[in-house]
């Protein structure tokens, strides 16, 4: 008899950060992505608890993509006892390994601050995971090709490109009769640089993101009209345009469309400043691995932006700071969390003339989510920053599918799904997809929650033993 095979939620479940999830194909255990929780202090504390299983027992883990939501926790892992391999495409594994040391070295400055502050509420504060742990993560990547079964001994694991950032996949397992497809992000139906998503082979059950599940994305006439407009009546007003983005992909995708803007001469040739070291060394990325982009996208798109600097050291950043000029300026942390950008914004936001043009999703809590209900202050680094700059806003920028881009992903599949789970969404999001895909494909929807565990195999018959 086959073994029975299971699957349980360890995260993005009703919220969209942490994702996890863990297949158990009788004794063998394997982790689909390896999330931190983000946001909000009740998820970030979940970091803390241990899994519900031993991280020594697991396997190997596989990785739909680099973001830390997906694969953050991964040295936390390795602090547990996990040996085994990860596995993922080369463009994951690229950016993953930016992302990890970025995280490693954050927790250690964090714990430090707090042994030296005396503010934490622990005794003796210690960070989720230091270097050490990222690098030994680091050193078992295994790379794939996209389109292939790869035999992981028992099963088969297949990565289909998902279109979302650069390397990132939905992952099909194939366990005996049992399938599963795991869709990772899902990218819109055309990414501005990346080739686009394909469809994997269908299965019978389906975990789906649901980030954008109640929203669909405005289609201005013009294409990045919002940015072009913000940009230039800054611009006219001797103003400076801040665009706050994430390191890893919206940054490379703001320096795309901004060259291709300028050669279309919508905006004025200003100087562009793209602030931040992880920026550049995922850009790097990007430009070792042109095989990834569209086919009407090259390289020479990104480094043709005109009156370009890039400023990768702390120096360079206070040398941008000096400049007065009017200027865009392109710098992390995206929702204005931490990072470079929020010297920027305490430089910018008290002067009317500037602008600081919002691409990104804002989750709630955080200072891009205040700027953009209209907060007169912003507290930054403990001092009351006044709100005087504009803030604008342009949508068209998402990374993320929106709910019908959705639907159509699930609706391509063939076979198509019995079940689909979604996960990666709000409560609201997620609840309003289950509403169309229920309607307008007719398939069963659930809505898991944390720690919840299904058996994917049939049970076996009652006179089986
Ligand atoms: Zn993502």
């Amino acid at each position: 008899m086959a073994e029975p095979v299971t699957l349980q939620f360890l995260g993005a479940t009703g919220a969209v950060t942490g994702s996890k999830f863990l297949v158990e194909i009788g004794p063998r255990r394997i982790l689909v992505d390896a999330g931190m929780f983000q946001g909000e202090k009740n998820l970030r504390e979940l970091n803390w608890q241990r899994l519900p299983v031993d991280a020594a027992s697991i396997e190997r883990v596989l990785l739909t993509h680099a973001h830390a939501d997906h694969s953050a926790y991964l040295p936390a892992l390795f602090d547990q006892g996990f040996r085994g391999d990860v596995w993922c495409t080369e463009g994951t594994a690229r950016l993953a390994e930016i992302i990890l040391l970025d995280s490693a070295k954050l927790q250690e400055l964090e714990t430090e601050e707090a042994l030296l502050g005396g503010y934490s509420r622990h005794t003796a504060p210690r960070p989720l995971y230091g270097t050490g742990d990222a690098e030994r993560a680091i050193e078992r990547f295994r790379t794939v090709d996209y389109d292939r079964d790869i035999d992981l001994g028992g099963f088969t694991a297949r990565w289909t490109r998902a279109g979302h950032i650069l390397g990132s996949a939905s992952v099909r397992l194939q366990i005996g009769d049992v399938s599963v497809l795991f869709s990772g992000d899902l990218g819109r139906a055309d990414h501005p640089i990346l080739d686009s998503r394909d469809v994997p082979p269908g299965t019978r059950w389906v975990l789906c993101e649901s980030t954008y599940g109640d929203r669909e994305h405005p289609e201005p006439e013009l294409p990045y009209e919002p940015t072009v407009a913000a940009i230039n009546r800054t611009i006219e007003r001797g103003g400076s345009v801040l665009m706050p983005a994430f390191a890893i992909d919206r940054t490379q995708t703001l320096m795309y469309v901004l060259a291709r803007l300028q050669r279309e001469g919508r905006i004025p040739d200003v100087p562009v400043i793209v602030d931040g070291p992880m920026s550049m060394h995922a850009l790097d990325v990007y430009r070792d691995m042109p095989e990834e982009f569209r086919e009407d996208v090259s390289i020479d798109d990104f480094t043709g932006l005109r009156n370009f600097t890039e400023a990768r050291t702390g120096r360079d950043s206070r040398k941008v700071r000096e400049r007065t000029e009017p200027r865009i300026i392109i710098s992390s942390s995206g929702m204005l969390e931490g990072g470079r950008v929020l010297s920027h914004l305490e430089q910018l936001l008290p002067h009317r003339e500037n602008t600081v043009l919002i691409t990104g999703y804002q989750a709630e809590g955080t200072r891009g989510r205040q700027l953009l209900d209209g907060a007169k202050h912003v507290k930054i680094r403990g001092a009351h920053v006044r709100v005087r700059a504009e803030i604008a806003e342009d949508r068209q920028y998402s990374g993320h599918a929106d709910a019908s881009e959705l639907v159509d992903w699930l609706r391509a599949l063939d076979p198509a799904p019995e079940t689909v789970f979604l996960v990666h969404g709000e409560p609201a999001a997620s609840t309003a997809l289950e509403a169309r895909v229920e309607d307008e494909l007719g398939l069963d929807v659930v809505l898991p929650t944390l720690g919840e565990k299904v058996l994917l195999s049939e049970r076996p018959a009652p006179d089986d033993d």
